[in-house]
């Protein structure tokens, strides 16, 4: 296929298998490029033009907005887990730090019942949820439940921390 015998870079878009034909710019000094497949470049683009007008202090307000749920359509862990990308490169620290979670992180996540790409609102809503069944005001004094109480509330304080 003389087509794909052309074209020897991968797309850049995470876990995308196709050929990177489409040059799309890293960042606004249009110095670097990606190389995306055509689906990836016109997705890439739809993110640039959305951000294009913003300031690093406009975008992060936007982000954070989807973290609580004003955007349903990003979501902050989409951009953490490499999901979606980082147009204009500000978003790099932020999705290194989240994209592995620690043992004690998974245990957390794991007693919440969340999955990996878990935003702050499923993070608060899980707990609210769990924390309503084992309140030590519901569960009659029992030790047990009580410590499983205490625990889902580590849990939660430990993983809010590793959102922010
Ligand atoms: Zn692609």
């Amino acid at each position: 296929m003389p087509k794909e015998e052309k074209h020897h870079r991968p797309c850049d878009f995470p876990d995308c298998k196709k050929a990177g034909e489409y040059r799309a710019p890293k960042d606004r000094s249009l110095k670097s490029f990606y190389w995306f497949c055509l689906e990836h470049v016109q997705e890439y683009n739809k993110s640039w033009d959305y951000y294009a007008g913003m300031s690093p202090e406009e975008i992060e307000a936007h982000i954070r907005f989807d973290e609580v749920g004003r955007r349903p359509t990003w979501r902050v862990n989409d951009l953490y887990n490499h999901r979606l990308w980082d147009p204009l490169g500000i978003l790099g620290k932020a999705h290194h730090r989240a994209t592995r979670h620690t043992k004690e992180q998974q245990a957390a996540m794991r007693l919440l019942g969340l999955s990996d790409n878990f935003t702050t609102g499923d993070l608060k809503k899980a707990y609210k949820t769990l924390a309503k069944k084992y309140h030590p005001d519901k569960t009659g004094g029992d030790k047990a439940l009580e410590e499983k109480f205490k625990n889902l509330t580590k849990a939660y304080q430990l993983l809010l921390k590793s959102l922010h």
